[in-house]
């Protein structure tokens, strides 16, 4: 977990503790290739260690292959999947990264008629955005996983990052093709590194964990997250809760937070 995750679900908690809902931790790792049970188990770590708490944990993603595939039959019914043989490549892409640019698909093989029994990829019908549901090898796409989880799962808002604000329509098709009314999504700002590139792995020094190793404690890493997000003039240590009437009181920033907001977090 680095600080960008951090922010976003302080924002998400600020959310959820400030109007008396349930907040749920879901475990995203419909990429079985890269997520571990001890990625999981490290997240909840920091997320204990920062002061955050979850109401309840929902199945994760790699429990829900028959939910995915009911999905799937229910879209198909409706005329809604296609099959589609682009390369691995892109496929790799959509279901690696929910930080794509959607409505990328070309239309290459929207009238192919490709047979639909799982030997290549299978994408939605919508036209502004023909993600892919299920690739070639059977992995779940990001954005089938997540919306049949919300659907499931009663999730009424969703808080998540800019760089996910281009999918909230095309996800919102795919809520109403499963017969779900469209959560409420809020989106958090991006944080940059000095490179002027949204926060990753390669950034490491933003890790919880290598703050935590560099002698920070969580107050103090709060207290400049809460600088950074405007909840107060100062950088004095607090704790999330100390953010409720301010978040309550005006709009979550939008643009994102510079490295250089936050200089002595970087040192
Ligand atoms: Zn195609």
């Amino acid at each position: 977990m680095h600080l960008g995750h951090a922010s976003t679900y302080l924002l998400a908690w600020l959310q959820v503790r400030s109007h008396h809902g349930q907040l749920i931790l879901r475990m995203e790792d419909v990429d079985r290739q890269r997520c571990k049970p001890e990625f999981a188990e490290a997240w909840r770590q920091d997320m204990q260690w920062l002061g955050l708490s979850w109401d309840e944990e929902a199945p994760a993603q790699s429990t829900r292959d028959a939910a995915y595939l009911a999905a799937l039959g229910s879209l198909q019914k409706q005329g809604l999947v296609f099959g589609c043989q682009c390369t691995r490549r892109d496929m790799d892409e959509a279901v690696r990264a929910p930080h794509q640019p959607w409505g990328a698909y070309p239309g290459t093989c929207v009238a192919a008629n490709w047979p639909l029994d799982g030997s290549v990829a299978l994408r939605l019908a919508y036209p502004e955005d023909a993600f892919v549901l299920r690739r070639a090898d059977g992995a779940w796409s990001y954005p089938l996983a997540v919306v049949v989880d919300d659907r499931d799962q009663g999730v009424t808002h969703i808080l998540r990052g800019q760089d996910l604000a281009p999918s909230e329509l095309p996800q919102a098709f795919l809520h109403q093709a499963l017969g779900n009314v469209p959560p409420a999504c809020t989106h958090a700002p991006l944080w940059m590194g000095p490179d002027g590139a949204r926060l990753s792995k390669r950034h490491g020094s933003l890790s919880i964990a290598a703050l935590r190793e560099k002698g920070w404690s969580a107050a103090a890493i709060w207290g400049w997250v809460a600088y950074a997000l405007g909840y107060v003039s100062t950088t004095e240590p607090c704790v999330p809760s100390d953010m409720i009437s301010s978040f309550l009181a005006q709009p979550i920033r939008s643009q994102p937070v510079s490295h250089e907001e936050v200089l002595p977090l970087w040192a």
